[in-house]
């Protein structure tokens, strides 16, 4: 196959895209997709302060790189979750690369937030990692709106995104399709949220990161279950394999067809949110979870070390 562009051998093929590209073509072809989801979702522009969330994989740092490569005003942050054997590669990783490429980076340790994962597996009666997950985007958008950013980009790709609209159908969970998108606009307590990568697959972003030279973390989480989409991407990955296309297709009927439906009914039923009386935080539970599992993992502790 020639590269579409330059007519050189390709060394990627994209079916999907009816095309192919040379390794010096390719990094073009992922630069127009970021670009077609900034404008087209209007995500956000020079003139704004941008937080990347980076965890060390091949997303969220081929995600901060393009950005800045783009002339985009990003600064990481990256969450160290305290979790022995994994954390500190993660994190070397994520400050490694960006020390390398000059970019700006913050890390949240959770230790000194007083929630680091190891306690929450063994304190709270709960899967890790939805617990796990919770406080992450608790700190993302609390950092994100303390720091006076106008968006918190992440580094979802198509295939994440795709996925968790499957699982989020096969519950008909209305909330959650309601809530789901390339862009999270702004509201009390919350900032912006994008997602630039939604228009390239877990391939598409695996090849940039790898023709870009980014060493990425790429050590499963000592913690991970396994069973968190994978099943509902490998039978996406056979009905795309089948139909190419498919994948984005669907992601954009229900972008166009789906959630508006989704959100003006949750707009109807859904519970007003107030500040956390803890931490300030929306929820509409007098306290929000976070701080809930904050204070369920020191009671637990406390009564563990008979304290
Ligand atoms: Fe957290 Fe689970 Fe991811 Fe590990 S696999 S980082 S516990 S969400
Ligand atoms: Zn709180």
């Amino acid at each position: 196959m020639k590269c579409s562009r330059c007519k050189q051998l390709a060394c990627v093929s994209l079916p999907s895209h009816n095309s192919g590209f040379c390794a010096e073509c390719y990094p073009l072809f992922f630069t127009r997709q970021v670009e077609t989801a900034i404008r087209r979702e209007k995500m956000f522009t020079r003139e704004e302060r941008i937080l990347v969330a980076l965890s060390g994989g091949k997303d969220s740092l081929s995600l901060m790189l393009e950005l800045a490569l783009q002339g985009y005003a990003v600064t990481g942050l990256h969450i160290d979750l305290g979790i022995p054997g994994s954390s500190e590669k993660a994190r070397a990783k994520v400050e490694t690369f960006c020390a390398a490429h000059g970019l700006k980076i913050q890390v949240l340790e959770m230790e000194k937030e007083g929630l680091p994962i190891p306690d929450v597996k063994a304190h709270v009666n709960r899967p890790v990692c939805s617990v796990c997950g919770r406080i992450k985007r608790h700190h993302f958008n609390r950092v994100a709106l303390e720091g006076g950013y106008d968006a918190l980009a992440t580094g979802h790709n198509l295939d994440d995104e795709v996925a968790r609209l499957f699982a989020n159908t096969l519950r008909w969970d209305t909330a959650y399709l309601s809530d789901q998108g390339p862009v999270l606009p702004a509201r009390e307590g919350f900032v912006r949220k994008v997602k630039p990568l939604f228009r390239l697959s877990e391939f598409e972003t695996a090849n940039y990161a790898f023709l870009k030279g980014i060493e990425i973390h790429s050590d499963p989480c000592p913690y991970a279950s396994g069973a968190s989409f994978t099943g509902h991407k490998e039978l996406w990955g056979e009905l795309e394999h089948r139909s190419p296309g498919q994948k984005f297709q669907f992601y954009q009927g229900f972008l166009k067809n789906g959630k508006p439906a989704f959100a003006a009914r949750e707009k109807e039923i859904g519970e007003p949110l107030a500040p956390c009386c803890e931490c300030g935080s929306p929820t509409s539970a007098g306290t929000c979870s976070v701080c809930r599992i904050k204070a369920a993992v020191r009671e637990s502790k406390a009564k563990t070390t008979g304290a």
